[in-house]
């Protein structure tokens, strides 16, 4: 921002350091700029009083002093008090008033204030000074006995509780009691001769509780209250909330004192909180409230109900308008929205704080379109101050906040995949589909999800799983294809026989058919259908401007991973600019399909060894004919149904490259599950004998069972044992570029081979896909097919040998999930599930880098680039892998010069931001 300070004057002192820093008479010694040393409201109060704005004298200790006293073993510096009390002589000759006096009372506020305003942190004590003398004197210079009682009692009940830590509903006890014997409706219908009896009172309370007399001498409060802020720095809401924000314990809170000025002076005072603008909806509007004849807390603790701000237009008009002045000067001063408190004291305004204000996604995208608008910050400034997770929220469906404070949580769980849904309990996939198809909205709720789920969790308004972390496979799908889900909620009992599900803690239950509202942003399941407030991204035209600017910042292109042309389709009217990854295997799950698929996978080995004794010239077998038959059929077959799909994806991505990934799964993934066949054929063969169908599956299954699965015979190793596989994919994704092509459309193909650890793999795939094309080309009547050939690095070898294998490949796209998986040596789905959520909660991984791209996988990534981009500089590289929609890890991936990030197609706006904010960090650590 722009600051109006000189370099801070030099103050003596006492102690070894300077500890601290005084504002006043329109001068301060510290600035805007100083908030790790005076927190953020020090700072703030110096940069008001040194643009000119009407403060209170006071001074801040620093956020220094507060290590240097735990240091110390939470003692005072030695020589910081007597600097304490040279600043409070300071501000006595400032105020022509005196600490302790009682002819002419100095009363200040003792305030705590961190570099990020943080819950945990003490309260601030106001009236600070008072004891029976120089409540006398307040009282004769105000001549108003029920003011200074009333700031009195004020006084003995906060400083009891926060300081002392006399229990608070104490105090408000005898006060209602009080107010009750009195007839009065609020506090200020107590006269003065009521609040001084509650004072009497508030001492006894505190005598009793404490077992200590209120203090009388106003530097033993000032002591205590000092050092009370110090302790809260080490309170335990405090250190829990850091250690929840990731803020480091080291910071330290500052102190600020304060003189007093007096909001509760009569009908001429009165004290307030406003923002410049709605934090709400971004509108430019004042929007706040304020209370006459009132201090600080009134308001914010909600002691009375305020009225809104604009009541002080006609309350106050001329003070109104300087407020109003004064706020559009900060916003201007500080170039962002500022969340202000202020005293009105007998006409007179006083401004005690202002901070950039916290506001919903909805504001923040508004606030910062509007603010490029006026002029105020650049795009660049716009793109920066918008976080990641506002755009998110900002395309996810939310439950009615006002049905919310009365709805019946079920259960808590993880919140795997935000948004709000809502639907009638099913407890199967195929059910879903059923209710579905019948016009019912449905919840999904599971123990667990596995690909059988799928078409399910497809249909479904949202997904709840009992087991399962943040990145199992309910969650990992429902991000993918945008559903709300919560996963892990480990104390729902869910029992598919009954089809009924409980939660152990609350005691609800429900069952098939019952209505629940499942929240994916808070992890959170209600009974019933909650109303929601719903999102689309074509109804946002300021988010769709900023991300406009974020465009045109960015470097890397955002792509998305879609299987589908709907998905496809989506993305791009996200903003996608290609498809990174298409999963062709998960066409082959759909309706008939998986039957042709099961078909090929059961004669898939005799087919090929068949195929192989015939290349050779050696006798087939009746048994070898009938498996490549068979095998062939289904083959063809499955080129037909996947040709149409391709062409449906070319199409919703005309002019945009599409990277189609060759299968990559074990071929038993689409086998049914080894023990529940076994249990079907024994079952079977008991009650008079098994289908030979049936037999012949299971006898596939078990010679395709394999110990470590993901290690185990899948992608390019599966297209090299078995090759129709890839070749008759290869066929279909040429076919497919030719008709749409020859429709006039641009299709842009990219073949990708998954799992590449040696060079000599990908050569092989190479070699055994070119006589495809060839074949292709020349059936099509001697057109030349525009495609090309890449690879997925995802495979640690793969990494380290990019040189060798970037000769045979046009691209790489990284596919971090396994990348990740090889590099740390965990099975994802059991890691997750187990140990790794244990590993991050106790900080042996900083993060599950399943989610934010690990340094040390990104080490690798950074070895395959610069080898890969060594052999062909103009390498096109891009990453494919969840970690493609993560903000932390696309400014990791622009660090290593990618060339694009490729995520669902819901995250494609947020990634849109992200690699707009990554270029932009880079520039300032570049300029650094
Ligand atoms: P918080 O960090 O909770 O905002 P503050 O230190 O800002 O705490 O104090 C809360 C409120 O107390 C302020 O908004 C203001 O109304 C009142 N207050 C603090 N200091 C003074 C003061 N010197 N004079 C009058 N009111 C004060
Ligand atoms: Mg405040
Ligand atoms: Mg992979």
């Amino acid at each position: 921002m722009t600051t109006t300070a000189t370099a801070p004057a030099d103050r003596a002192h006492k102690a070894a350091k300077r500890y601290i820093y005084a504002w006043g008479d329109g001068t301060a010694e510290g600035n805007a700029q100083m908030r790790d040393l005076l927190g953020g409201k020090g700072a703030g109060l110096a940069e008001m009083t040194i643009a000119g704005l009407p403060t209170p004298p006071g001074f801040t200790i620093t956020t220094e002093a507060c290590n240097d006293y735990f240091a110390a073993g939470e003692k005072l510096p030695d020589g910081l008090w007597d600097d304490v009390l040279e600043a409070v002589r300071e501000v006595e000759r400032s105020t022509g008033k005196g600490f302790g006096d009682p002819a002419n009372p100095l009363l200040v506020s003792v305030r705590s204030g961190a570099k990020f305003s943080m819950p945990g942190m003490m309260d601030t004590v106001l009236n600070l000074g008072l004891n029976e003398r120089t409540l006398q004197g307040l009282i004769a210079l105000t001549s108003n006995e029920r003011f200074g009682w009333d700031a009195y009692r004020r006084f003995i009940q906060m400083f009891g509780r926060i300081v002392m830590e006399v229990g608070g509903e104490r105090f408000d006890h005898a006060l209602e009691e009080a107010k009750k014997r009195h007839g009065a409706t609020q506090d200020t219908d107590l006269d003065a001769a009521a609040l001084k009896d509650l004072v009497g009172e508030f001492k006894s309370i505190v005598k009793a509780d404490a077992g200590l007399d209120f203090p009388d001498d106003p530097y033993e409060q000032l002591d205590l209250a000092i050092k009370a802020v110090f302790a809260s720095w080490f309170g335990r809401r405090a250190k829990d909330y850091r250690k929840n924000q990731h803020i480091a314990d080291d910071l330290g809170t500052a102190v600020n004192v304060v003189t007093m000025v007096f909001g509760n002076m009569g009908d001429d005072s009165g004290t307030g909180v406003a923002f410049t603008r709605d934090p709400n909806t971004g509108e430019k509007v004042l929007f706040g409230e304020y209370l006459t004849n009132a201090q600080g807390e009134d308001v914010v603790a909600g002691i009375r109900t305020a009225p809104k701000i604009a009541q002080m237009q006609t309350d106050m008009p001329d003070v109104y308008r300087e407020f109003q002045r004064i706020g559009q000067q900060l916003e201007s001063h500080y170039r962002d929205v500022q969340d202000l408190e202020f005293t009105i004291e007998r006409g007179r305004l006083y401004m005690l704080q202002t901070r950039s204000a916290k506001r919903t996604a909805a504001a923040a995208v508004r606030i910062a379109a509007d603010m490029v608008d006026e002029g105020t910050i650049t795009k660049e400034e716009a793109i920066a101050r918008i976080e990641p997770a506002h755009v998110d929220q900002l395309l996810r469906d939310t439950f009615d906040p006002k049905a919310l404070e009365t709805a019946k949580r079920i259960v808590k769980g993880l919140n795997a995949s935000p948004g709000a849904a809502v639907g009638r309990a099913v407890f199967s996939a195929d059910t879903a589909v059923e209710w579905v198809d019948r016009g019912e909205k449905v919840v999904l709720v599971r123990i667990e999800t596995s690909p059988d789920d799928f078409h399910g969790m497809a249909v479904a308004e949202g997904i709840i799983t009992a087991r399962g972390g943040a990145t199992s496979h309910a969650a990992v799908v429902a991000r993918q294809i945008g559903k709300p889900c919560v996963a892990g909620s480990a104390d729902l009992m869910v029992d598919y026989d009954t089809k009924s599900a409980a939660c152990a803690r609350t005691g609800i239950d429900f069952k098939e058919g019952d209505w629940v509202s499942l929240d994916g942003t808070t992890g959170d399941l209600y009974l019933g259908a909650l109303p929601t407030v719903s999102a689309r991204f074509e109804d946002q035209p300021e988010l769709q401007k900023v991300l406009g600017w974020a465009d045109g910042i960015r470097r890397m292109e955002v792509w998305t991973n879609a299987d589908k042309p709907e998905e496809a389709a989506q993305a791009r009217g996200y903003g996608a600019q290609g498809i990174g990854l298409c999963r062709t295997e998960h066409m082959f799950r759909e309706g008939e399909r998986l039957e042709i698929v099961r078909d090929a996978i059961l004669v898939a080995n005799q087919a090929t060894r068949a195929k192989a004794k015939r290349a050779a010239g050696e006798p087939l077998s009746d048994d070898d004919t009938e498996a490549i038959d068979r095998f062939d059929a289904a083959m063809a077959k499955l080129e037909v149904l996947q040709q149409g799909d391709f062409e449906g994806i070319f199409r919703a991505m005309d002019g945009l490259p599409v990277v189609i990934r060759l299968i990559d799964p074990p071929l038993h993934e689409f086998l049914p599950n080894l023990e529940e066949q076994l249990v079907k054929v024994t079952k079977a063969e008991l009650q008079g004998g098994a289908t030979e169908e049936d037999k012949e599956l299971l006898a596939t299954i078990k010679s395709m069972h394999e110990q470590n699965p993901m290690l185990g015979l899948r992608g390019c190793r599966l297209g090299i044992m078995i090759p129709d596989f890839v070749k008759i994919q290869t066929r279909a994704i040429l076919n497919a570029q030719i008709a749409v092509k020859r429709a006039g459309g641009n299709p842009i193909a990219k073949i990708m081979i998954p799992l590449v650890g040696h060079a000599n793999e990908l050569k092989r795939t190479k070699e055994l896909l070119e006589a495809e094309v060839e074949a292709v080309e020349a059936a099509a009547g001697g057109v030349d097919v525009d495609y090309k050939f890449g690879t997925m690095i995802e495979v640690p070898r793969g990494a380290l040998t990019a040189d060798e294998i970037a000769k045979d490949a046009a691209f790489f796209s990284f596919g971090t999930n396994d990348l990740t998986q090889m590099t740390f040596g965990y099975s994802r789905d059991d890691a997750e599930g187990g140990f790794l959520l244990k590993y991050v909660e106790d900080g042996i991984l900083p993060v599950n880098p399943f989610q934010t791209l690990d340094d040390a996988v990104a080490g690798l990534m950074k070895v395959a680039v610069d080898k890969g981009r060594a052999t062909r500089p103009d390498l096109e590289i891009g990453i494919c892998g969840e970690h493609g929609g993560d903000p932390a890890s696309i400014f990791k991936c622009e660090e290593l010069g990618l060339d694009y990030v490729s995520c669902s197609p819901f995250r494609v706006p947020v990634a849109r931001l992200a690699a707009a904010q990554a270029v932009l960090t880079r520039i300032a650590e570049r300029d650094k």
